[in-house]
Parts: structure tokens; sequence; C-alpha cells
């Protein structure tokens, strides 16, 4: 974990160095192995207990209610606000995207552990009478599934490339995205902040080199501006990825060294260090070579992104203001809208 790079000071806990192999967030770093569940936390049987989350049995996926879900949707709109004159363009996919995009997009080199494809039932009625007796056996049926062209959305703004370079050359100025979606990441935990399913907004700047640097620094003040005004702590620190294997240790050395990955940090849970609210992530021109995507000068693009997890924030909003909304500060409450 690094310096931050903010002035706000070292919120509780920030400053306490990850356990080993986690990073900043707690996640397991580029460890790359099987995912631990571990125990419930205290934080998250209080939110079920409070009724804001909803057990469905699976670790990371959960139910939410509707006062959870009023929550998420005032924070959408705070988000909205704070954006609204910076003209993005607004783009919405479902959580999923063409299997054949996932593969392009070097997702499964980094990160084969947290990808989800969809498979479908495809035979006939042999194969569906020899999957009814696995089932009943307690076999398992899934190997009579066959993969289909979906896969599960990893992150916001993955559509957004191939969508933007089938257009052909980005206009002089460059593109500038609103971008948001439910993502999977199959990385099953008991800790609330850690979920399968989740919610992602995102701006996304695509362009010269210069404009999507400048993007990118400007949001990192902006982001700890929409922090401070919901009166939560943070910082911000370099960051990488939670890449696979061994080769990927070297990557996310390099990807923190190059400062090509920064996070907004909020401490949510007891133990672990704070947790990545906003990610501000800076490609180069990794997406505009892998999807054709051209400046009007004809060079591939350079992009960057800023991830907003409007779960990780609601939550972060229940730890420091309470689980009951309507006792919040008023301050809090009329940014909120509630
Ligand atoms: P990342 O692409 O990993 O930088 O993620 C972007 C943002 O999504 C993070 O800053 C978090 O706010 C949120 N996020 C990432 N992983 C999860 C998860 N497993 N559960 C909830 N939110 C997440
Ligand atoms: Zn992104």
């Amino acid at each position: 974990m690094t310096a931050p790079v903010d002035g706000l000071g070292p919120p509780v806990g920030a400053e306490a160095p990850p356990p080993s192999g986690l990073s900043p967030d707690g996640r397991e770093g580029s460890a790359g192995t099987a995912p631990t569940v571990g125990p419930a936390s205290d934080f998250l049987r209080d939110l079920t207990e409070a009724g804001l989350l909803l057990e469905t049995g699976v670790p990371g996926l959960y139910g939410r209610s509707a006062r959870f879900e009023a929550l998420i949707e005032r924070i959408d709109e705070f988000v909205s606000r704070r954006t609204a004159e910076d003209g993005a363009e607004r783009l919405r996919f479902p959580p999923a995207l063409p299997r054949r995009e996932l593969e392009r997009s070097g997702y499964l080199e980094g990160f084969p552990h947290l990808a989800g494809t969809v498979h479908a039932f495809t035979g006939d009625e042999r194969a569906h009478r020899a999957l009814l007796a696995d089932l009943e056996a307690g076999r398992d049926w899934t190997t009579r599934q066959r993969p289909t062209d979906v896969a599960l959305l990893p992150a916001a703004c993955y559509p957004v490339y191939p969508t933007l370079a089938a257009r052909g050359p980005l206009p002089e100025r460059g593109a500038l995205v609103d971008v948001a979606s439910w993502c999977f990441r199959h990385e099953p935990s008991r800790e609330p902040t850690r979920l399968q399913f989740f919610r992602m907004r995102e701006q996304v700047r695509i362009g010269e080199p210069e404009a999507v640097r400048a993007f990118r620094d400007d949001w990192l003040e902006r982001g700890r501006r929409l922090i401070d005004e919901l009166a939560l702590p943070c910082t911000i620190t370099t960051a990488h990825d939670p890449f696979f294997g061994r080769g990927g240790r070297m990557m996310a050395a390099s990807q923190k060294e190059q400062g090509l990955k920064f996070e907004l940090l909020v401490p949510i849970l007891d133990g672990g260090g704070p947790t990545a609210c906003l990610s501000f992530n800076w490609h180069r021109d990794r997406f505009g070579r892998t999807f054709g995507l051209r400046t009007a000068r004809g060079e591939p693009a350079h992009s960057a992104c800023v991830g907003i997890g409007l779960e990780r924030l609601a939550l972060a909003l229940l730890r420091h203001h309470g689980l009951e909304p309507e006792r919040w500060p008023r301050a809090v409450r009329a940014l909120l809208g509630s």
C-alpha cells in the first residue's frame, strides 16, 4: 500500500498494512487461488437483521430490500447530478457481454478466476432424460450444458469500447460515456462489501493521451469531493487489480509502478483495511488497440474509466451514519434527497 495522495489524513485503519497477500481493500491480491469464503462478518449479520440485505444461501448473492434499493437509487441520482454538466453520452447495457468480446478484452489473461460465462442446455429429449437422471441422483447435471455466446459482465465499461469502435474513428474531442450495470465476479465471500453481483456506475473517457490523463487526474479530485460531501472518511492510494497467478504478480507490480490504478478507500469493515469504493483506471492505449478504437487522427485511442461501486457506497454510508437513513446527518440526507 502506498502513501495516500489526498490531504484528508488517514481514516481509522487506513494505514494499517493489509494481511499478507491482500490488496488494500482486502481481496486476494495476486494470489489467484481458489476463493475462500470465511465466516459471516458482524456487519453482514447487522445488515440482514436490519432487513437491508436478504440471504440467499450463496455468499455474495443477496436480495435487497426496498430501503436498501432506495439508498442505491439516491446515490445513483447524486452521481447523476454531480456529473450532469459533463455532457457524457449515457449508455446502458445488460449485465452480460458477447463471450467473444470477453475473450478479446484480455480479461481471461488477468482474471480467469473472476470471470463467469452463461451455459445452457441445448440437447435433445434423450439428453434431457440423462440430465434429469443426473439431477435425481445428485450427480453433476451441469456437464449437460454448453457454453452460450453470452458471458457475464465483469465491469460496466467493457461493452463501451467495441461499441464505440464500431462507429469508426472518434470525433476530434474524443468521447465521454456514462455507463452502469450489474457486474459479476466470482469471488464468494461473507463480507458484504465483496459481492458476486453488484452495480457499478462508470465515467469513461476515450481519446488523445493528454485528454485522457487529464480526465483521470481531475477525477481523483472530484471523487474525493463526492465522498467528502457524503461526510465519509477516505484516502486515495495507488493500487493494483487482483491478477491471477504468478505472472499476475508481475502485472500487478507494473500496474502499480506505472500509476495506472488508484482507489478511493473508505473504512467499512472492522478488520482487513479500508475498502475501495471508487476506482480510477488508466488503460493507456490497451483497449484502443484491442478493439481497434481510433482517434480522429487515426491513432489507437487512449482510455480511462472511473468506477463507482454503488453497493459499497451504500454500505459505507450505512456503516458511518447508521443503519437507519432517516436518522442520518441532515446535510447528508439533504444531499441524497432522503
Ligand atoms: P474494479 O474494476 O475492481 O476497480 O472495481 C470498480 C469498483 O467496483 C470498485 O471501486 C468497487 O467500488 C466496486 N467493486 C469491485 N468489486 C466489487 C465486489 N466484489 N463487490 C462490490 N463492489 C465491488
Ligand atoms: Zn472501467
